[in-house]
């Protein structure tokens, strides 16, 4: 399997790991867009949202119940965080393994883009 993000989740590429349990891995972003950012995703490889099945319903939401929880750990909950998912090339995907990015530390804009 030459997908990137598979091989940090069976070990192959290094990351610095903030949680981890049987359906889920969450690691630091390793060009970071904000002071805290980190991606949330699936053990199970699926390229992009528009992939998913009806069967993963209850994992992505778990991927959500995972990055906010994280997030709190973290501390972010006083002054709120970014949460974002970047669908297919047009919507910014460039790493082809579904992940939900969190960010936060800084100050957001109202406008999204
Ligand atoms: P996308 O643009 O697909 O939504 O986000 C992919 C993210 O993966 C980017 O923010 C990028 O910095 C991050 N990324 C790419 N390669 C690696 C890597 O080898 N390790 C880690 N931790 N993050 C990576
Ligand atoms: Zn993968």
């Amino acid at each position: 399997m030459s997908c990137l993000f598979c091989k940090i989740i069976n070990g192959e590429i290094p990351c610095q790991t903030l949680y981890e349990d049987d359906l889920v891995l969450v690691f630091r972003d390793i060009n970071p867009q904000a002071p805290d950012h980190f991606l949330t995703v699936p053990k199970k490889h699926i390229a992009t949202a528009y992939d998913l099945q009806l069967e993963d319903k209850s994992l992505v939401g778990h991927m959500f119940w995972v990055a906010q929880k994280v997030s709190q750990d973290l501390g972010h909950q006083k002054d709120g965080c970014r949460f974002i998912l970047n669908c297919q090339e047009g919507g910014g995907q460039t790493v082809f393994h579904l992940h939900l990015h969190t960010l936060a530390g800084k100050r957001f804009q109202e406008k999204m883009v």
